[in-house]
Protein backbone atom coordinates (compact mmCIF):
# COMPACT_ATOMS: atom_id res chain seq x y z
CA UNK A 1 0.00 0.00 0.00
CA UNK A 2 1.70 3.35 -1.45
CA UNK A 3 0.71 7.01 -0.92
CA UNK A 4 -0.84 8.27 -3.77
CA UNK A 5 2.37 9.91 -5.25
CA UNK A 6 4.29 7.03 -5.16
CA UNK A 7 2.18 5.41 -7.65
CA UNK A 8 2.16 5.86 -11.37
CA UNK A 9 -0.72 4.04 -12.75
CA UNK A 10 -0.30 1.81 -15.28
CA UNK A 11 4.04 1.67 -14.83
CA UNK A 12 5.46 -1.50 -15.17
CA UNK A 13 9.32 -1.62 -15.02
CA UNK A 14 11.61 -4.88 -15.05
CA UNK A 15 14.67 -4.83 -13.69
CA UNK A 16 16.98 -7.65 -15.18
CA UNK A 17 16.98 -9.92 -17.97
CA UNK A 18 13.89 -10.38 -20.10
CA UNK A 19 12.97 -13.74 -21.66
CA UNK A 20 14.72 -13.30 -24.39
CA UNK A 21 17.80 -13.38 -22.38
CA UNK A 22 16.62 -16.52 -20.81
CA UNK A 23 18.22 -19.29 -22.55
CA UNK A 24 15.11 -21.55 -22.83
CA UNK A 25 14.68 -24.44 -19.70
CA UNK A 26 16.60 -22.37 -17.59
CA UNK A 27 15.91 -20.85 -14.15
CA UNK A 28 15.62 -17.45 -12.70
CA UNK A 29 14.55 -15.98 -9.90
CA UNK A 30 11.27 -13.89 -9.83
CA UNK A 31 10.49 -10.41 -7.73
CA UNK A 32 6.95 -9.01 -8.31
CA UNK A 33 6.07 -5.60 -6.34
CA UNK A 34 2.51 -4.62 -6.93
CA UNK A 35 2.59 -0.79 -5.40
CA UNK A 36 -1.24 0.16 -5.21
CA UNK A 37 -2.47 3.70 -4.03
CA UNK A 38 -6.37 3.17 -2.80
CA UNK A 39 -8.87 6.15 -0.86
CA UNK A 40 -10.15 2.73 0.65
CA UNK A 41 -7.23 0.79 0.85
CA UNK A 42 -6.56 -0.67 4.01
CA UNK A 43 -2.89 -2.33 5.39
CA UNK A 44 -5.36 -5.42 6.17
CA UNK A 45 -6.51 -5.63 2.54
CA UNK A 46 -2.17 -5.87 1.23
CA UNK A 47 -1.94 -10.25 2.00
CA UNK A 48 -5.28 -10.42 0.21
CA UNK A 49 -4.61 -8.91 -2.98
CA UNK A 50 -0.89 -10.62 -2.42
CA UNK A 51 -2.83 -13.90 -2.47
CA UNK A 52 -4.94 -13.05 -5.76
CA UNK A 53 -1.29 -13.03 -7.91
CA UNK A 54 -1.37 -16.81 -7.58
CA UNK A 55 -5.01 -16.65 -8.85
CA UNK A 56 -4.64 -13.85 -11.21
CA UNK A 57 -1.46 -15.73 -13.09
CA UNK A 58 -3.37 -18.69 -13.68
CA UNK A 59 -5.76 -17.73 -15.62
CA UNK A 60 -2.47 -16.82 -18.56
CA UNK A 61 -2.46 -19.33 -20.94
CA UNK A 62 0.98 -21.22 -20.89
CA UNK A 63 1.11 -19.85 -17.14
CA UNK A 64 1.63 -21.61 -14.03
CA UNK A 65 2.25 -20.53 -10.41
CA UNK A 66 1.97 -22.35 -7.34
CA UNK A 67 3.02 -21.69 -3.63
CA UNK A 68 3.16 -17.96 -2.13
CA UNK A 69 5.20 -15.47 -0.69
CA UNK A 70 8.92 -15.82 -1.04
CA UNK A 71 8.43 -19.45 -2.13
CA UNK A 72 6.70 -19.30 -5.17
CA UNK A 73 7.19 -21.18 -8.33
CA UNK A 74 6.22 -20.31 -11.07
CA UNK A 75 6.37 -21.34 -15.07
CA UNK A 76 6.24 -20.26 -19.00
CA UNK A 77 5.39 -22.71 -20.98
CA UNK A 78 7.52 -22.94 -24.55
CA UNK A 79 3.86 -22.50 -26.17
CA UNK A 80 3.56 -19.04 -24.35
CA UNK A 81 7.12 -17.65 -25.00
CA UNK A 82 6.37 -18.47 -28.36
CA UNK A 83 3.01 -16.34 -28.47
CA UNK A 84 5.69 -13.61 -27.64
CA UNK A 85 4.88 -13.32 -23.79
CA UNK A 86 7.42 -11.60 -22.18
CA UNK A 87 8.06 -11.26 -18.50
CA UNK A 88 6.91 -7.38 -18.58
CA UNK A 89 3.29 -9.25 -19.49
CA UNK A 90 3.39 -10.14 -15.98
CA UNK A 91 2.69 -6.55 -14.89
CA UNK A 92 0.11 -5.93 -17.57
CA UNK A 93 -2.09 -8.96 -16.81
CA UNK A 94 -1.77 -8.03 -13.05
CA UNK A 95 -2.81 -4.39 -13.42
CA UNK A 96 -5.90 -5.33 -15.78
CA UNK A 97 -6.94 -7.89 -13.20
CA UNK A 98 -6.31 -5.85 -10.05
CA UNK A 99 -8.16 -2.70 -11.38
CA UNK A 100 -11.15 -5.00 -12.90
CA UNK A 101 -12.19 -6.92 -9.79
CA UNK A 102 -11.03 -4.43 -6.96
CA UNK A 103 -12.12 -0.78 -8.44
CA UNK A 104 -13.29 -0.04 -4.98
CA UNK A 105 -9.50 -0.24 -3.20
CA UNK A 106 -7.67 0.08 -6.11
CA UNK A 107 -7.05 3.60 -7.82
CA UNK A 108 -3.70 3.33 -9.10
CA UNK A 109 -1.32 0.37 -9.66
CA UNK A 110 2.42 0.11 -10.66
CA UNK A 111 4.18 -3.41 -11.02
CA UNK A 112 7.77 -3.95 -10.99
CA UNK A 113 9.36 -7.33 -12.30
CA UNK A 114 12.90 -8.33 -10.89
CA UNK A 115 14.54 -10.92 -12.30
CA UNK A 116 18.25 -9.48 -11.30
CA UNK A 117 19.21 -11.50 -7.90
CA UNK A 118 20.79 -8.96 -6.17
CA UNK A 119 17.60 -6.61 -6.73
CA UNK A 120 15.62 -9.56 -5.03
CA UNK A 121 18.11 -9.69 -2.54
CA UNK A 122 17.32 -6.20 -1.17
CA UNK A 123 13.71 -6.11 -1.69
CA UNK A 124 12.66 -9.34 -0.34
CA UNK A 125 13.61 -8.02 3.24
CA UNK A 126 10.74 -5.45 3.32
CA UNK A 127 8.61 -8.94 1.75
CA UNK A 128 9.53 -10.63 4.92
CA UNK A 129 9.34 -7.90 7.50
CA UNK A 130 5.86 -7.56 6.29
CA UNK A 131 5.09 -11.44 6.41
CA UNK A 132 6.35 -11.58 10.14
CA UNK A 133 3.87 -8.70 11.41
CA UNK A 134 0.98 -10.29 9.79
CA UNK A 135 1.97 -13.43 11.18
CA UNK A 136 2.06 -11.66 14.51
CA UNK A 137 -0.99 -9.84 14.66
CA UNK A 138 -3.05 -13.37 14.66
CA UNK A 139 -1.00 -14.31 18.23
CA UNK A 140 -3.68 -14.49 20.72
CA UNK A 141 -6.69 -15.27 18.58
CA UNK A 142 -7.81 -19.05 19.30
CA UNK A 143 -10.53 -20.94 17.64
CA UNK A 144 -12.66 -21.01 20.86
CA UNK A 145 -12.18 -17.61 21.02
CA UNK A 146 -13.98 -17.03 17.67
CA UNK A 147 -17.44 -18.22 16.27
CA UNK A 148 -17.06 -17.87 12.96
CA UNK A 149 -14.10 -19.66 10.49
CA UNK A 150 -13.85 -18.71 6.91
CA UNK A 151 -13.92 -20.76 3.53
CA UNK A 152 -11.26 -20.88 1.02
CA UNK A 153 -12.05 -21.47 -2.74
CA UNK A 154 -9.61 -19.65 -4.17
CA UNK A 155 -7.89 -22.76 -5.70
CA UNK A 156 -10.81 -24.05 -7.09
CA UNK A 157 -9.47 -22.87 -10.38
CA UNK A 158 -6.70 -26.18 -10.88
CA UNK A 159 -8.19 -28.17 -7.81
CA UNK A 160 -12.45 -28.13 -8.64
CA UNK A 161 -13.46 -29.43 -5.44
CA UNK A 162 -10.99 -28.35 -2.81
CA UNK A 163 -12.51 -26.24 -0.23
CA UNK A 164 -10.05 -24.92 3.01
CA UNK A 165 -11.24 -24.21 6.22
CA UNK A 166 -9.63 -21.46 7.71
CA UNK A 167 -9.59 -20.76 11.26
CA UNK A 168 -7.41 -18.48 13.62
CA UNK A 169 -5.43 -21.42 14.82
CA UNK A 170 -5.32 -22.73 11.53
CA UNK A 171 -3.67 -20.81 8.42
CA UNK A 172 -4.79 -21.90 4.85
CA UNK A 173 -2.11 -24.62 3.71
CA UNK A 174 -0.47 -22.58 0.92
CA UNK A 175 0.22 -20.30 4.24
CA UNK A 176 -0.82 -17.51 3.30
CA UNK A 177 -4.04 -17.12 3.84
CA UNK A 178 -4.92 -16.72 7.32
CA UNK A 179 -8.27 -15.96 9.76
CA UNK A 180 -7.50 -11.97 9.46
CA UNK A 181 -6.94 -12.48 5.36
CA UNK A 182 -10.03 -14.27 4.99
CA UNK A 183 -11.98 -11.44 7.17
CA UNK A 184 -10.68 -8.99 5.36
CA UNK A 185 -11.65 -10.84 2.19
CA UNK A 186 -14.72 -11.25 2.80
CA UNK A 187 -14.97 -7.41 3.65
CA UNK A 188 -13.97 -6.55 0.37
CA UNK A 189 -15.59 -9.42 -2.00
CA UNK A 190 -18.63 -10.28 0.10
CA UNK A 191 -19.75 -12.88 -2.95
CA UNK A 192 -15.70 -13.84 -2.97
CA UNK A 193 -14.05 -16.92 -2.18
CA UNK A 194 -14.00 -16.45 1.13
CA UNK A 195 -17.45 -16.89 3.08
CA UNK A 196 -17.81 -17.31 6.58
CA UNK A 197 -19.37 -19.99 8.36
CA UNK A 198 -21.04 -19.75 11.92
CA UNK A 199 -19.32 -22.78 13.45
CA UNK A 200 -22.70 -23.89 14.70
CA UNK A 201 -22.98 -27.26 16.54
CA UNK A 202 -20.03 -28.80 17.31
CA UNK A 203 -20.31 -33.03 16.64
CA UNK A 204 -17.02 -33.68 17.76
CA UNK A 205 -14.71 -31.28 20.00
CA UNK A 206 -11.77 -33.22 19.77
CA UNK A 207 -11.51 -34.33 16.15
CA UNK A 208 -12.87 -30.69 15.49
CA UNK A 209 -16.30 -31.41 13.60
CA UNK A 210 -19.17 -28.98 13.34
CA UNK A 211 -22.46 -29.39 11.80
CA UNK A 212 -22.19 -26.19 9.80
CA UNK A 213 -18.69 -26.54 8.43
CA UNK A 214 -20.45 -29.94 6.76
CA UNK A 215 -23.41 -28.33 5.53
CA UNK A 216 -20.62 -26.02 3.67
CA UNK A 217 -18.30 -28.05 2.67
CA UNK A 218 -21.08 -30.25 1.13
CA UNK A 219 -22.03 -27.19 -1.44
CA UNK A 220 -18.75 -26.02 -1.95
CA UNK A 221 -16.94 -29.48 -2.81
CA UNK A 222 -20.13 -29.87 -5.30
CA UNK A 223 -21.43 -33.06 -3.48
CA UNK A 224 -18.12 -34.66 -3.43
CA UNK A 225 -17.27 -34.34 0.50
CA UNK A 226 -19.80 -34.64 3.32
CA UNK A 227 -17.39 -34.40 6.76
CA UNK A 228 -14.46 -32.53 7.60
CA UNK A 229 -12.27 -33.31 11.03
CA UNK A 230 -10.64 -29.89 11.23
CA UNK A 231 -8.16 -31.68 14.34
CA UNK A 232 -6.75 -35.23 12.66
CA UNK A 233 -5.25 -36.69 9.59
CA UNK A 234 -6.56 -39.76 10.60
CA UNK A 235 -10.04 -39.57 9.85
CA UNK A 236 -12.27 -37.55 7.17
CA UNK A 237 -9.21 -34.83 6.97
CA UNK A 238 -8.83 -31.76 5.29
CA UNK A 239 -8.44 -31.85 1.42
CA UNK A 240 -5.57 -30.65 0.20
CA UNK A 241 -5.02 -28.47 -3.75
CA UNK A 242 -1.40 -28.40 -4.85
CA UNK A 243 -0.13 -25.17 -2.46
CA UNK A 244 0.65 -26.91 0.35
CA UNK A 245 3.81 -25.56 2.04
CA UNK A 246 4.31 -28.90 3.87
CA UNK A 247 2.88 -32.16 3.64
CA UNK A 248 2.45 -34.60 6.96
CA UNK A 249 2.38 -38.35 6.23
CA UNK A 250 1.77 -41.06 8.58
CA UNK A 251 5.40 -43.40 9.34
CA UNK A 252 3.11 -46.99 10.74
CA UNK A 253 6.81 -48.06 11.96
CA UNK A 254 7.40 -45.37 14.21
CA UNK A 255 3.72 -44.57 15.62
CA UNK A 256 4.09 -40.84 14.60
CA UNK A 257 4.17 -38.59 11.59
CA UNK A 258 6.90 -36.75 9.28
CA UNK A 259 6.91 -33.65 7.83
CA UNK A 260 8.38 -32.72 4.31
CA UNK A 261 8.37 -29.14 2.16
CA UNK A 262 8.51 -27.95 -1.02
CA UNK A 263 12.05 -26.83 -0.37
CA UNK A 264 13.31 -29.99 0.61
CA UNK A 265 13.69 -32.07 -2.58
CA UNK A 266 15.62 -35.05 -1.30
CA UNK A 267 14.20 -38.48 -0.08
CA UNK A 268 11.93 -39.14 2.62
CA UNK A 269 10.94 -42.14 5.71
CA UNK A 270 7.55 -42.51 3.99
CA UNK A 271 9.60 -43.30 0.72
CA UNK A 272 8.28 -40.44 -1.43
CA UNK A 273 10.00 -37.16 -2.04
CA UNK A 274 7.51 -33.99 -1.74
CA UNK A 275 6.89 -33.77 -5.22
CA UNK A 276 5.38 -37.37 -5.43
CA UNK A 277 4.14 -36.85 -1.98
CA UNK A 278 2.09 -33.64 -3.42
CA UNK A 279 0.88 -36.15 -6.11
CA UNK A 280 -0.62 -38.42 -4.49
CA UNK A 281 -2.49 -36.20 -1.85
CA UNK A 282 -3.27 -32.96 -3.91
CA UNK A 283 -6.08 -32.50 -6.11
CA UNK A 284 -8.65 -31.94 -3.68
CA UNK A 285 -9.59 -35.34 -2.75
CA UNK A 286 -9.58 -36.19 1.24
CA UNK A 287 -6.34 -38.65 1.88
CA UNK A 288 -5.83 -40.52 5.03
CA UNK A 289 -2.90 -40.19 7.05
CA UNK A 290 -1.61 -37.56 4.52
CA UNK A 291 -2.34 -34.06 4.59
CA UNK A 292 -1.15 -30.85 3.27
CA UNK A 293 -0.71 -27.65 5.73
CA UNK A 294 1.12 -24.19 5.93
CA UNK A 295 4.54 -24.23 7.55
CA UNK A 296 2.97 -22.18 10.48
CA UNK A 297 0.21 -24.53 11.23
CA UNK A 298 2.98 -27.10 12.85
CA UNK A 299 3.88 -24.63 15.91
CA UNK A 300 -0.11 -24.17 16.01
CA UNK A 301 -1.61 -25.64 19.75
CA UNK A 302 -4.56 -26.61 16.60
CA UNK A 303 -1.69 -29.38 15.28
CA UNK A 304 -3.44 -32.49 15.26
CA UNK A 305 -4.27 -32.66 18.31
CA UNK A 306 -6.56 -35.34 18.13
CA UNK A 307 -3.62 -37.20 16.64
CA UNK A 308 -1.29 -36.53 19.91
CA UNK A 309 0.02 -33.46 18.53
CA UNK A 310 3.25 -32.22 18.54
CA UNK A 311 5.08 -34.97 19.69
CA UNK A 312 3.79 -37.15 16.97
CA UNK A 313 6.44 -35.74 15.09
CA UNK A 314 9.46 -38.35 14.14
CA UNK A 315 11.05 -36.37 11.06
CA UNK A 316 11.07 -33.32 9.33
CA UNK A 317 14.17 -31.85 6.81
CA UNK A 318 16.38 -29.53 9.18
CA UNK A 319 15.90 -26.79 7.32
CA UNK A 320 12.13 -26.82 8.68
CA UNK A 321 13.72 -27.56 12.08
CA UNK A 322 16.29 -24.69 11.78
CA UNK A 323 13.30 -21.99 10.62
CA UNK A 324 11.00 -22.98 13.44
CA UNK A 325 13.44 -23.61 16.26
CA UNK A 326 12.69 -20.64 18.33
CA UNK A 327 8.69 -21.23 18.09
CA UNK A 328 8.90 -25.14 17.88
CA UNK A 329 10.62 -25.44 21.05
CA UNK A 330 8.33 -22.75 22.64
CA UNK A 331 5.40 -25.00 21.79
CA UNK A 332 6.93 -28.30 23.28
CA UNK A 333 7.68 -26.78 26.70
CA UNK A 334 4.20 -25.59 26.72
CA UNK A 335 3.23 -29.26 26.15
CA UNK A 336 5.48 -30.83 28.67
CA UNK A 337 7.38 -32.62 25.97
CA UNK A 338 10.84 -30.66 27.13
CA UNK A 339 12.83 -27.96 26.21
CA UNK A 340 15.43 -30.72 24.04
CA UNK A 341 12.24 -32.29 22.36
CA UNK A 342 12.86 -30.50 18.50
CA UNK A 343 16.66 -32.90 18.72
CA UNK A 344 14.41 -36.07 19.47
CA UNK A 345 13.02 -35.34 15.61
CA UNK A 346 15.08 -36.85 13.10
CA UNK A 347 15.67 -35.45 10.19
CA UNK A 348 18.34 -36.59 6.90
CA UNK A 349 21.20 -36.47 8.34
CA UNK A 350 19.77 -39.21 10.76
CA UNK A 351 18.07 -41.23 7.92
CA UNK A 352 15.59 -41.25 4.97
CA UNK A 353 14.05 -44.46 5.67
CA UNK A 354 11.72 -45.71 8.42
CA UNK A 355 13.80 -48.34 9.74
CA UNK A 356 17.03 -45.93 9.64
CA UNK A 357 15.40 -43.68 11.69
CA UNK A 358 13.97 -46.34 14.58
CA UNK A 359 16.71 -46.74 16.24
CA UNK A 360 17.49 -42.87 16.62
CA UNK A 361 13.76 -41.87 18.49
CA UNK A 362 14.44 -45.27 20.85
CA UNK A 363 17.65 -44.17 21.50
CA UNK A 364 16.45 -40.53 21.92
CA UNK A 365 12.84 -41.86 23.70
CA UNK A 366 10.61 -39.72 21.60
CA UNK A 367 7.55 -39.45 22.78
CA UNK A 368 5.51 -41.26 19.74
CA UNK A 369 6.92 -44.72 20.14
CA UNK A 370 4.87 -45.04 23.38
CA UNK A 371 1.70 -42.64 22.71
CA UNK A 372 -1.29 -44.93 21.56
CA UNK A 373 -1.03 -46.52 18.36
CA UNK A 374 -1.90 -43.82 15.49
CA UNK A 375 -3.59 -47.35 13.06
FE1 LIG B 1 -7.20 -20.48 -0.28
FE2 LIG B 1 -6.45 -22.85 0.53
FE3 LIG B 1 -5.80 -22.04 -1.93
FE4 LIG B 1 -4.62 -20.96 0.23
S1 LIG B 1 -4.46 -23.10 -0.47
S2 LIG B 1 -5.47 -19.84 -1.53
S3 LIG B 1 -6.29 -20.97 1.72
S4 LIG B 1 -7.88 -22.45 -1.14
ZN1 LIG C 1 -4.00 -24.23 -3.71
Amino acid sequence: MCSADAVEDGKIEVIGPEIDEMPEGSVFPLGIMVDIYGRKMQEDFEGVLERRIHYFINYGEGLWHVAQRDLCWLRISKAAKAAGFKIRHYGELLIAKFKSDYPAIVDRVQITLITDAKVIEEKIVIARERYQARDARLKGLTDESVDTFYSCTLCQSFAPNHVCIVSPERVGLCGAVSWLDAKASNEITPTGPNQPIVKGECLDEQKGMWKNLNTFLYGASHQTLEEVNLYTLMDRPMTSCGCFEAIIAVLPMTNGVMLTTREHAGETPCGMTFSTLAGTCGGGVQTLGFMGVGRRYIISSKFIPADGGLGRIVWMPKELKDYLREELTERAVALGLGTDFIDKIADETVGTTEESILPFLEEKKHPALTMTPLM
